[in-house]
């Protein structure tokens, strides 16, 4: 690969990546990729303040890395316009992942959820080979080299200035190997093209900490309003027995929502470790249902993870900043309304709850349908027709239509991506160059664009990513 252009305090690059994640990874394989085919080999630097490359690619998918998912539609993400997703989404395809990762000897493998990994199981194969193609194609990686600043300079360059301290920090830490690149030694690089891909703020720990919005800003981009934690785990907690009366509402106030039955939060918390397929239906303070999400949900000791937890945690959150009577209602029945699962019931009333609701079809966790039996009032082991009338129906409603008290969520600690950033309207969709600064490229998790669980995410970072990289190369050439 052809050094770059070093004088005693700075490095020129023809292309410089800053973020070499998911999508900056891809970013710099794909301009490298370009630039060979058009037969010229640019310099391109991919900068990122991590001492170890790729911490999301191993932590995803509990450490089996959700590559892809077959079937991707912009229904599928939230953020910036269905419309502009589409765009982007639809210059790179699944087959096209599945074919990159195929070629670098990663095949990947459907599983009964849609959901595509690596045959090996083992995310450590991706991250090998995003790092092995980067290399391949003529990327040079240099970590620790935290961004601080970049601005654009007269003669149409990218100043990029270090986070020396940072930087230093992080050496003394984590020692950088013999093979740790020359670029280490500077602390600015001039660049011609610069492709930000600094990630959003989920699991700031990686490295991805926000620190990119200010980057985007400073070389004219704006940043959504709100930059919140989505995919996130959701907090339970009962609210505290009322101690005086409630004032009388004013006439004509809309109708309060019902609030959770007392002690929901402390009966799910108390099933920590146990999950079921539930529906969680996301409701306005006023009642209409907006969004729902179903798939397995898991009660922990703080409140509820889990895919349909995590997927609907982003609408709740957003929902909630104009509405605080917004809320979430739990079906572990997701294929009876209220009324069906009471006829069910009376239909099976020579059973106990027990008998009739934890074998197939329903096949709820016995500690689920105790707890739940608990809330309604009804005895779970004697059979329903013990059960008042009332007791029967408040059973019916617990298993269906079961109002959550969430009172807030895990944070970006806790958070598997970020709603919010670079809006895609400031963008140009076939290219993702910025409209606000020529030369300039934006990618992945920085963009204002956040899909749901099952492999959406890593499809935007590829999709954008390539995207990115081949327009900054071929922007090389003009
Ligand atoms: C626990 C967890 C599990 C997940 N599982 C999945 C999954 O299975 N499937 C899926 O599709 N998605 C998953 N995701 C989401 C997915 O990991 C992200 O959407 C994706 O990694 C985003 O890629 P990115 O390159 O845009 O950002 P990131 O992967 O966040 O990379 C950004 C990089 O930029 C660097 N950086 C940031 N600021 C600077 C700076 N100022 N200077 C230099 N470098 C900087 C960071 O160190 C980081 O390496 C998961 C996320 C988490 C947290």
């Amino acid at each position: 690969m052809p050094p770059p252009h070093e004088t005693h305090d700075r490095v020129i690059a023809d292309i410089a990546v800053v973020g070499a994640g998911a999508a900056g990874l891809f970013a710099a394989t794909w301009a490298g990729r370009r630039a060979h085919a058009g037969g010229s080999r640019p310099t391109i630097l991919a900068l990122d303040g991590a001492a170890k490359l790729g911490a999301k690619v191993l932590v995803a998918g509990g450490g089996r890395c959700n590559v892809t998912h077959h079937a991707v539609s912009s229904d599928d993400f939230a953020g910036s316009t269905p419309g502009a997703v589409r765009a982007v989404l639809a210059r790179w395809s699944v087959a096209d992942t599945v074919a990159f990762f195929a070629d670098l000897g990663v095949p990947l493998k459907r599983e009964p959820t849609g959901k595509l990994f690596p045959v090996s199981d083992d995310a450590h194969s991706v991250l090998d080979a995003l790092l092995r193609a980067a290399r391949a194609a003529g990327a040079r990686l240099a970590h620790p080299w935290r961004v601080a600043s970049v601005s654009a300079d007269a003669d149409g360059l990218f100043d990029i200035r270090r986070d020396t301290a940072r930087d230093a920090d992080t050496l003394a830490r984590h020692p950088a190997g013999p093979d740790a690149d020359p670029v280490l030694r500077h602390d600015r690089v001039l660049a011609r093209r610069l492709i930000l891909a600094t990630g959003g703020m989920a699991l700031p720990r990686s490295g991805s900490d926000g620190g990119g919005y200010a980057i985007a800003s400073a070389l004219g981009h704006s940043i959504t309003e709100h930059v919140r934690p989505a995919l996130v785990p959701l907090i339970l907690a009962d609210a505290p027995p009322a101690s005086t009366p409630n004032a009388p509402a004013p006439p004509n106030a809309p109708a309060a929502p019902a609030p959770p039955p007392p002690g929901v939060a402390e009966a799910l918390r108390s099933l920590s470790g146990v999950a079921a397929l539930a529906t969680l239906r996301l409701h306005t303070g006023s009642g209409k249902r907006t969004h729902q999400a179903t798939g397995p949900l898991l009660c922990t000791h703080f409140g509820l993870s889990g895919p349909a937890a995590l997927d609907i945690s982003r609408h709740l959150t957003h929902l909630r900043h104009t509405d605080a009577g917004a809320h979430l209602r739990a079906s572990f029945l997701p294929a009876l309304t209220t009324q069906a699962a009471d006829a069910m019931l009376l239909t099976a009333r020579a059973l106990s709850p027990l008998r009739a609701l934890c074998v197939p079809p329903h096949a709820l966790p016995e500690r689920l349908v105790r707890a739940l039996c608990a809330l309604a009032g009804a005895p779970p082991a004697e059979p329903m027709t013990s059960l008042t009338k009332p007791a029967r129906r408040a059973l019916a409603a617990a298993l269906t239509d079961l109002p959550l008290p969430v009172t807030g969520d895990r944070g970006f600690t806790h958070a598997e991506t970020t709603a919010g950033g670079v809006p895609l309207a400031e963008l140009h969709l076939a290219t993702m160059a910025s409209r606000a600064q020529s030369h300039l490229f934006v990618c992945g998790e920085l963009c204002d664009v956040d899909g749901r669980i099952g492999g959406f995410n890593f499809q935007w970072a590829w999709a954008s990513g390539h995207l990115a990289g081949v327009a900054a190369a071929s922007s090389l050439a003009q």
